[in-house]
């Protein structure tokens, strides 16, 4: 083997120093070609076999070595030997020539980077192992990825030889075709200016429509694959299966309803979802009667004397129950049932891509969207299972305050729940691992809300790694390491805020070996296409925003392209959310943070709330409207948002970025006085006055002061 290696290092090296030591470059050039074109076409005249032979011999060695000149030599093909014949030679000639390529790169090259590389290319190995063929048949339907890098590339793989012969030669016809014609009018073209001629440019717009083309065949080939395997029915109940009634399933279904397609959405327990049960609806309603107790306790600050409220508990819950009560109807299945919607109540399995099982019945479908959503983390911390703890799940079963309430997590829904229980009475202590809590956001956020937190008896434990949870006679207790010592708090009730992790198990997934991502998540491409293809996700179970209004928005993408086949791209482009703490916390786009991390150049503008007129009558002068734009122009890259409404006054941004419209534009609007809105105004003006003309004030100065003589 050692000895084969060399012999083919010796063969590629003589074969390349040739070809670069005599200069064999110019023969495969436009011009020589052109110029030769004549000579060659009579010689195909006279010995049309021994030509095609020659030609066929030349290019194989081209692309076994991978010589540049590919496209001339196609070119070629289609000037001696016309469209048919040419794309049959060349067809047959490059599919040898890549084979031979893969060969020759597979004996130097595959065991090395296999013995050295395998761990990490393991997935990729599996990919291929599995659909390997019908990867390569794609990507050299495209004629963008160079061939000589597709055959090296793909000989570091254990994709079999023959596979990758037959890919080859389907996946580049198309292409071929395509060059070989643009060939055949080359040969009637004497000057350059031919070139542009009306057929050639065609030929060469057939080239750009050919990824269309391969993606349409791609798909089509994808949608038999799976027929195939899974026995598509002949008829269908329905057009798509919705699985999850949260915000996601909600709105996808209502969306193919409103097409007029056939939908039924399945959910287990309550359609509304986390969001209106245990999310979004009783998290914000519980901070409203944590922030009017706030408020009354500061009373004295907006001279009111003698005001005092006292805390019920179990009415605080009742208000939230009231509220959700009050929702509850938008979501219902009634309300959805007269929208055109099936709504099944019931578990819903997944047999087949066709096929969804809920109790007893087998609902068969064109397509189906998964919207199944995500639960609280709970990882396996060391005696977690020995304390009552809650999750964003079971806090809103709580029926008293508890007097000590430890908060494990200082993301937002940890930062939100820490300060309603807080405002409330309870004496919260929030551990977080990270140096900061919001870590999401930039430093001086974190800064700016952990002061506040502090300032209002949040024990706040930055830092700090959760080792242990116990039980000492009736008292709970955490661990947490810090700073090389363990640091004890004792609490009455522990909430983990951990994250969420995405519903995936146990409904059909893993027989279908749907791909996931490191984190869990529903693996989607842009499409929010599933690695099964008719099988689409949208909301928490997918992310990689797990927020309600990404949800709604990724629902619409996931009903369009189930219903019309892969088409619409899903939009990332002003993604917002927010924190409602108090202040509030909303970002768009880029922190300062993720711009220097990806090295992007940005500038900042500020506009602080501490002289906010709106802001100081409000008693809620805390926080900043920070914008961060490229260098010189007024384009938003980025805008955060930390006071009164933050979550509301983001809006501005939202739509100026999601529109292409800069900070110019934001200046130039009226904003109500006095309003928090005028904070956007005003960021945005500090932007204009940064990037005044000052070369131009010495001559006004000028030209006014001689207007007053
Ligand atoms: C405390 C808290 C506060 C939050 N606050 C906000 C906020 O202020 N703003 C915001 O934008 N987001 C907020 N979120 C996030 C928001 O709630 C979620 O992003 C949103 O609910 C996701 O919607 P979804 O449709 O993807 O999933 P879900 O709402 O979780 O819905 C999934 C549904 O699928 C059902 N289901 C699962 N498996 C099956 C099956 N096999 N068969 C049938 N049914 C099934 C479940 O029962 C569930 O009803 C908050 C979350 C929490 C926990």
């Amino acid at each position: 083997m050692k000895k084969l290696r060399v012999l083919i290092v010796a063969l590629i090296a003589a074969v390349l120093g040739s070809y670069f030591v005599f200069d064999l470059e110019r023969f495969v050039s436009l011009a020589f070609v052109q110029s030769q074109l004549g000579v060659l076409q009579d010689f195909r005249e006279e010995n049309f076999a021994l030509s095609a032979a020659i030609y066929f011999l030349v290019y194989v060695v081209m692309a076994a070595f991978s010589i540049p000149g590919a496209l001339i030599m196609t070119l070629l093909a289609g000037a001696l030997f016309g469209l048919l014949w040419g794309t049959v030679i060349v067809s047959f000639a490059s599919s040898v020539g890549a084979t031979a390529a893969f060969l020759l790169a597979r004996t130097l090259l595959h065991d090395w980077v296999q013995n050295r590389y395998g761990a990490l290319l393991e997935p990729i190995n599996r990919g291929i192992r599995k659909d390997g063929g019908f990867y390569l048949f794609t990507i050299r339907m495209v004629p963008l990825f160079p061939y000589f890098l597709v055959n090296l590339l793909m000989s570091l793989t254990p994709i079999r030889a023959g596979t990758f012969y037959v890919a080859s030669q389907l996946g580049m016809l198309l292409g071929t075709a395509v060059f070989v014609n643009a060939g055949s009018e080359l040969a009637r073209i004497s000057s350059l200016s031919g070139l542009v001629s009306g057929p050639v440019l065609f030929s060469i717009a057939l080239v750009g429509v050919t990824p269309l083309l391969a993606r349409l065949i791609v798909a089509a080939l994808q949608r038999r694959k799976l027929a195939r395997r899974y026995g598509k029915p002949r008829k269908f109940d329905v057009n798509a299966v919705v699985i999850g009634g949260g915000a996601a399933g909600l709105v996808s279904s209502l969306i193919i309803a409103g097409a007029k397609a056939k939908v039924a959405l399945v959910e287990k327990h309550r359609m509304g979802g986390d969001c209106l049960y245990t999310g979004c609806v009783p998290s914000k309603s519980l901070l409203r009667s944590g922030h009017v107790k706030q408020l009354i306790d500061n009373a004295r600050e907006y001279g009111l004397k003698d005001a005092g409220a006292k805390v019920d508990f179990p009415a605080v819950m009742e208000r939230i129950r009231n509220i959700i009560a009050r929702i509850e109807p938008h979501d219902s299945p009634e309300r959805f049932t007269s929208l055109g919607v099936e709504c099944v109540a019931g578990e819903a399995f997944i047999e087949s891509p066709y096929a969804v099982r809920v109790g007893g019945r087998t609902i068969t479908t064109r397509t189906i969207i998964l919207a199944t959503g995500a639960r609280p983390l709970a990882p396996p911390i060391p005696g977690l299972d020995q304390v009552d703890y809650l999750t964003s799940d079971t806090v809103w079963n709580l029926e008293s305050l508890p007097g000590r309430l430890l908060v494990v997590g200082g993301g937002p829904i940890g930062c939100e729940l820490s300060q309603a229980f807080g405002n409330l009475g309870a004496k919260v202590t929030q551990v977080e691992m990270a140096p900061r809590i919001m870590a999401r956001e930039d430093p001086e956020v974190s800064e700016l809300m952990s002061e506040r937190f502090r300032s209002q008896g949040i024990e706040l434990l930055t830092g700090h790694r959760v080792a242990r949870f116990g039980r000492d006679g009736e008292s709970q207790f955490m661990e947490a390491e810090h700073g090389g010592k363990m640091v004890r708090v004792e609490f009455d009730k522990v909430l983990l805020a951990l994250g969420r992790k995405p519903n995936v198990e146990g409904f059909g997934l893993e027989e279908l070996d749907i791909s996931l991502t490191a984190a869990g998540a529903v693996e989607v491409n842009s499409y929010l296409q599933t690695s099964v293809p008719n099988i689409f996700a949208c909301g928490d179970v997918a992310g990689p925003y797990q927020f309600t209004h990404m949800a709604s928005h990724q629902a619409w993408f996931a009903a369009m392209n189930a219903l019309a086949g892969a088409w619409r791209k899903v939009s990332y482009k002003a993604v917002p959310w927010a924190t409602f703490t108090d202040p509030e916390v909303a970002r768009v786009g880029l922190s300062e943070e993720e711009a220097k991390a990806r090295n992007i150049e940005y500038e900042v503008v500020r506009h602080p709330l501490k002289m906010h007129d709106r802001a100081l009558a409000d008693g809620a002068n805390e926080g900043f409207v920070k914008v961060l734009t490229p260098p010189g122009k007024d384009r938003i890259l980025g805008a955060t948002i930390v006071g009164q409404h933050a979550g509301e006054l983001i809006g501005e941004f939202v739509l100026a970025m999601t529109h292409g419209m800069g900070l110019g534009k934001i200046a130039a609007a009226t904003h109500i006085y006095p309003t928090m809105l005028e904070a956007n105004k005003f960021a945005a003006n500090a932007w204009r006055k940064n990037h005044l003309p000052h070369w131009v004030f010495p001559w006004l100065e000028g030209h006014f002061r001689r207007q007053r003589k």
